[in-house]
């Protein structure tokens, strides 16, 4: 589901590779060649220098006399000389022949080529010294030359010598045909060349494909930690950088859809991991990450981000209510999780975001983990970016606004149940309040602290009250047999007049003074313990049962617990959600239980979540439970209907 990384279009490495090698090549085949040409040549013209000696001193020179010459040659060397020409002429060996004197006349030729050159050319004047002089020119290219410029030869000027003294008598001035030394050459050439090109190609072939597997084998390692460095392994899933980098490719493609984004937080993930262990925790991460999968589509980007927490972008969700494709991602882990068969509770907050076009990925990310932060601390879990600061956060500056709240009808009850826990029985709902503020419903820790810190709390209580016993008294016959419960705050205690107007609701609703709760929280009793006595008395003079909420975290004295004329202990939901997995909690458990039960009061275990909670607080001996396994905390009008199940079903079964 995670789309591909487009891969970019270069050139192969191996077309890079195959290329510059390619140059080298051939410039070391040019520099051979030209080495070979050259080296070809010059070996023509030794073996023309060789020829040009033995004519000069085997012919020539034996016919001359030990005088140097001068103006002509002995008439007696003339046929000699003319049939040694003709011969060497006659094999093609020799185009012209000619002697010059010491000062370079040309005393004989075998043509008429060179009598009118009476000016002696320098080529001439070094033989006369003794050198060798070998140039490549053509047939009558030297000045004085008489008829047209001929084919090309090798034009030699050989010292003559005679005698054992070795006297210089003239200069023996020779014209080779240069077509054979170049025929010798090419094809000396033509086969250097075949053999140097087919020697070449195959090193060049095998140097590629050597090349070519490397850069195979360098590609594959690539992805391979492309692919780790993008991905959680384990898992499959896209990691962070992963993430980022596929959203901002697809924000970069400029297509006109806007990502919807969403961070999903694993709530106590920590806390299953140890009660299950680490590989069945994976498991279950395992699971989740199926799971959003099957609900985020096809055209969506999964990932897991850390430890506990997942993104998620859909490319293509085109809903404007992000609110209910969130819920139906948080719908996705409603079903318990099996880890090698132990059905495990999830719970996920989770924060979305709309992307707008042209926001960096950062930014995105930062928005939904606002986002997030606020669906942790919301009713539902679930909630938006809003452009202002964290209503939890921003508590205190709440307060005007909460002002209007009761007369504006943003308040709301909701109602979790209380069971007894050997026979599933309902026995009461506890009221919680939630305030639904810009569409969005705050629990009561958003707002409740700082409210309670002001004289709006007594309103707000008056109103809880007043509202519970009327749903009491509406709900009809469904609840006839069940009690409600409220929350009381530290203030409402300290308040002369609280238990008066309380009495005075409970007497206008009609309701049974004995069916209404009241909780208080154990530290609140200690805020002003003696009108928290007082109060309390009153109420519980006029019926009104009494329930300590929260119990184990605050430190109350035995003795003024004994002369409180309480009715119930709630033992703290820290307690009972590490029941299972630490023996010390379950021991503090087990005391209060027998400390309650000591007293008279019945024991309500809080916050149970899983079935070997329930089993055990059950073991433990209390009396009562509440918490998410039996049902979370509904809107009055879902209740009636959530009594029939349960009743049908028989049990807790039904939630
Ligand atoms: P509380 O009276 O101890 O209520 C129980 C809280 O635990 C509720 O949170 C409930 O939603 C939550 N809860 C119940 N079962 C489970 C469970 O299995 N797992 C977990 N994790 N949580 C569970 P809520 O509604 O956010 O209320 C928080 C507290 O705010 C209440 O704690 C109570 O002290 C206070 N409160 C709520 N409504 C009122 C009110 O009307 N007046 C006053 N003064 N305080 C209120
Ligand atoms: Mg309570
Ligand atoms: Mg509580």
């Amino acid at each position: 589901m995670t789309a591909a990384p487009k891969r970019r279009r270069t050139v192969p490495l191996f077309a890079v590779y195959a290329g510059a090698s390619l140059v080298p090549m051939v410039a070391l085949g040019a520099v051979l060649a030209v080495t070979y040409r050259a080296d070809t040549n010059n070996s023509a013209m030794a073996e023309a220098r060789s020829q040009a000696s033995l004519l000069a001193d085997d012919v020539v020179g034996p016919q001359l006399g030990a005088t140097p010459l001068h103006g002509s040659i002995p008439a007696t060397a003339r046929p000699a000389i003319a049939a040694a020409f003709n011969r060497a002429s006659g094999e093609n060996r020799l185009l012209r022949l000619r002697i010059r004197d010491m000062a370079g006349v040309v005393v004989w030729a075998n043509d008429v080529s060179g009598q009118t050159d009476a000016a002696p050319d320098d080529e001439a004047a070094d033989a006369a010294q003794g050198e060798v002089v070998t140039a490549l020119t053509r047939l009558n290219a030297d000045p004085g030359d008489v008829g047209p410029v001929g084919p090309r030869v090798v034009e030699i000027y050989q010292p003559i010598t005679v005698g054992t003294a070795r006297t210089q008598v003239g200069v023996l001035e020779m014209y080779l045909p240069y077509a054979p030394i170049q025929h010798d050459v090419t094809a000396g050439l033509t086969r250097m060349y075949g053999l140097l090109g087919a020697g070449l190609a195959a090193l060049w072939l095998v140097l590629a494909a050597i090349s070519a597997s490397t850069t195979r084998r360098l590609r594959k390692r690539a992805e391979r930690l492309q692919y780790i460095a993008h991905h959680h392994v384990a898992s499959g899933l896209l990691n962070g950088e992963g993430f980022a980098d596929a959203l901002q490719r697809h924000l970069e493609a400029g297509t006109s859809s806007t990502p919807a984004l969403a961070l999903i937080d694993v709530s106590r993930f920590r806390e299953i991991n140890e009660a299950l262990g680490r590989s069945h925790g994976d498991q279950v991460l395992l699971e989740l990450g199926r799971r959003f999968a099957a609900v985020a589509g096809d055209g969506a980007l999964l990932a897991r981000l850390g430890g506990d927490e997942f993104a998620v972008a859909s490319l293509t969700e085109h809903d404007t209510d992000l609110h209910a494709w969130a819920l139906r991602l948080q719908a996705a882990v409603a079903e318990p999780v099996q880890a090698d068969g132990i059905p495990v509770l999830i719970e996920v907050a989770i924060g979305y975001y709309r992307c707008e076009a042209g926001q960096p990925v950062d930014e995105l990310l930062v928005r939904a983990d606002a986002a997030l932060g606020r669906a942790k601390s919301s009713v539902d879990k679930c909630a938006g970016y809003v452009d202002r600061p964290d209503h939890a956060a921003a508590n205190v500056a709440l307060l005007p606004r909460f002002r209007q709240a009761i007369s504006a009808g943003e308040l709301e009850l909701y109602y979790q149940p209380k069971t007894k826990l050997s026979d599933s029985s309902v026995v009461a709902m506890e009221a919680l309040v939630r305030w639904r503020l810009d569409g969005e419903l705050l629990p009561p820790g958003a707002f409740l602290p700082s409210i309670e810190q002001t004289a709006m709390i007594h309103p707000l209580t008056d109103w809880v009250a007043r509202t519970a016993l009327a749903q009491l008294a509406a709900w009809g016959e469904a609840t006839s047999e069940l009690d409600v419960a409220i929350n009381v705050s530290a203030r409402n205690l300290s308040d002369p007049g609280f238990a008066s107007r309380l009495l005075a609701i409970v007497a206008e609703s009609g309701v049974a003074a004995h069916r209404l709760i009241v909780e208080i929280t154990e530290t609140a009793l200690f805020v002003d313990p003696d009108a928290a006595r007082s109060c309390l008395g009153a109420l519980h003079e006029a019926g009104i049962a009494l329930s300590i909420d929260d119990f184990g975290q605050g430190q109350t004295s035995l003795a003024y617990l004994a002369a409180l004329p309480v009715d119930e202990l709630k033992i703290d939901r820290a307690f009972v959600s590490r029941v299972v997995a630490d023996r010390t909690h379950a021991a503090i458990v087990r005391s209060i239980i027998q400390l309650g039960h000591t007293l008279g009061l019945r024991v309500v275990a809080e916050g149970i979540e899983r079935d070997d909670e329930y089993a055990r607080v059950l073991a433990l001996g209390a009396d009562i439970g509440q918490g998410y396994l039996i049902a979370r905390p509904m809107p009055a009008h879902a209740l009636p209907e959530w009594l029939r199940a349960y009743r049908t079903a028989g049990s807790r079964a039904a939630s």
